[in-house]
């Protein structure tokens, strides 16, 4: 049972890789995309359907009290000795210590945070693209993705720091072939006591 966290920034790949690691049947991760469960949120028209469409839309993290619950629901509902994948959760220094004490009620822990560096001149690149192919909203709007990098570089970028002093940080660099990236995961994974 090994819990992976795949982080980094907008348009760095880690919902590809997140879903590449899902399907290798070996590792039998459970993967909890927040973006995506947030999404569902919304297409289910659950009770925070209008909160959470407005932080999505503005490129705005949700609170974390909404996101705690929705993290929260997700661990319960599965199986006993499940490993997590966690792909875009946490996205904060706050988000890293809830999920460290989460998991801790269930005597288990973070193996390894996989920080996936793409240069930032390539990001927007991608972002522009996946918004062809996915038709995100969030994606599709210069200044929404602007916010979503501004709160990349305050937010999400300092929890590198945290893990590092677990030792639990792996950098990987993101800007290769998919399948590459993913191979180098695999062995990290594959390292991991
Ligand atoms: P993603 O699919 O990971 O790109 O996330 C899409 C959007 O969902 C983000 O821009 C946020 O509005 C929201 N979101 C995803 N993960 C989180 C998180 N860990 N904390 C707060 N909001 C989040």
């Amino acid at each position: 049972m090994a819990h992976i966290i795949l982080f980094g920034p907008p348009g760095c790949g880690k919902g590809t890789q997140a879903k590449k690691l899902t399907a290798i049947t070996k590792y039998n991760f459970v993967c909890m995309a927040l973006g995506d469960l947030l999404r569902k949120q919304i297409s289910e028209n659950a009770v925070h359907k209008a909160t959470i469409e407005q932080y999505i839309r503005k490129g705005q993290l949700v609170p974390d009290s909404l996101s705690f619950e929705v993290v929260e629901d997700f661990i319960q509902k599965q199986a006993a000795g499940v490993s997590f994948l966690f792909d875009g959760f946490p996205r904060n220094i706050p988000q890293a210590i809830f999920l460290d004490n989460l998991l801790a009620q269930y005597k288990t822990q973070i193996e390894a945070a996989i920080f996936l560096e793409v240069e930032k001149k390539y990001l927007l690149e991608r972002l522009q693209s996946r918004a062809v192919k996915e038709g995100r909203l969030d994606d599709q709007d210069l200044h929404t993705i602007q916010t979503r990098m501004e709160l990349y570089e305050q937010e999400t970028l300092p929890i590198a720091n945290y893990y590092e002093r677990m030792n639990k940080l792996y950098k990987v660099d993101g800007m290769r072939a998919s399948d590459q990236v993913t191979e180098t995961i695999e062995g990290i994974i594959n390292g991991l006591k």
